[in-house]
């Protein structure tokens, strides 16, 4: 089950990808997912295309979410408060508490925007709130890839993980901090929802070995259930020692391509490695999903 072509975390124009939720369908169809789970962030309002257009190519389709959440490690006063991401797998899109959490979440994005904008001129650059405004297609999901996309197309910086390096990321000119969900609500709004909840990518955090212990453990105590193991935002090196760490605190193992645009995401959707080739052990999420069809069961049945 866990050689399985699943693909579990990818964006469309709803947030910050570029694709719609159609053409991110077709592509994950032409390169042979076995599920497709379109995970935008902090709102849901992709996945009802995305089920319809999945469902007319026979591709087994998750509704999903990435919620922006703040965190910082219990107990430790001194400790800064950083973003980290969790990803919410086989929700109930209209789940009430869900759908005001998001809400919640996606307000003061645009005067964030602004902010933004405001501090790259004072660094000496061009107003690009327009232009990045321009590049979101859900303007109230307006965020830093658009201004990095605007950066780009000004011949400011040659890509956007240069626009992310120079400008857009803490310590740099156009970093603006902000609150966003806490980790408990977020994981509660994903349960109330029937949802699985999993951390994201953990190896881009700026966490050090204890505080990712940390940020496991609360999560698990929360009932977290998963973690990203296999995906486009870690490097191929990390895959093993993420692996290790999920399997030590009991969670289930997750693998999405995390794609935003072809030339901005290294692998498209059902490219990456399976989890099977990076560890046989790993307990594959989809496990406490709806059954799989034609596959044996692992854990006796959805857990929510
Ligand atoms: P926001 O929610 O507006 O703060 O934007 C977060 C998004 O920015 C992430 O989901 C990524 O798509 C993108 N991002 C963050 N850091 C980087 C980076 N170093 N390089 C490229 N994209 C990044
Ligand atoms: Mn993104
Ligand atoms: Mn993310
Ligand atoms: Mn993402």
């Amino acid at each position: 089950m866990n050689k399985l072509n699943f693909d579990l975390h990818n964006h469309t124009s709803a947030s910050d990808g570029v694709l719609s939720s159609e053409e991110l369908v077709a592509l994950a169809a032409r390169n042979g997912c076995d599920a497709l789970a379109i995970t935008d962030h902090d709102t849901v309002s992709g996945i009802a295309a995305g089920a319809l257009a999945a469902a007319r190519l026979g591709l087994k389709f998750i509704p999903g979410v990435e919620i922006s959440v703040t965190w910082s490690p219990a107990g430790d006063v001194d400790a800064r408060e950083t973003t980290i991401h969790i990803v919410g797998l086989g929700i109930d899109v209209a789940n009430a508490a869900l759908v005001q959490g998001l809400a919640s979440v996606r307000g003061g994005r645009i005067a964030r925007g602004r902010e933004i904008a405001r501090l790259l001129v004072e660094a000496g650059q061009p107003d690009v709130f327009d232009d990045a405004f321009q590049f979101a297609e859900n303007k109230e999901m307006l965020g830093r890839t658009h201004f990095a996309r605007a950066l780009v197309a000004r011949g400011i910086v040659p890509d956007i993980a240069a626009a992310f390096k120079r400008f857009l990321t803490p310590g740099n000119p156009g970093y603006v901090p902000f609150r966003w969900a806490s980790l408990s609500d977020a994981v509660k709004w994903i349960h109330a929802a029937g949802g699985v909840a999993v951390i994201a990518h953990p190896a881009r955090y700026r966490l050090d070995s204890s505080d990712m212990d940390k940020l496991f453990t609360e999560f698990r105590a929360l009932g977290g259930e998963g973690v990203e193991v296999v995906t486009g935002s870690h490097d191929p090196s990390e895959y093993a020692p993420v692996a290790r760490r999920a399997k030590a605190h009991g969670l289930f193992a997750s693998r999405g391509a995390d794609f935003h645009a072809a030339h901005e995401t290294p692998k498209e959707p059902g490219t990456l490695p399976t989890l099977a080739d990076v560890d046989r052990d790993l307990k594959p999420v989809w496990g406490l999903l709806e059954p799989v069809p034609g596959q044996p069961q692992q854990n006796g049945g959805a857990v929510h």
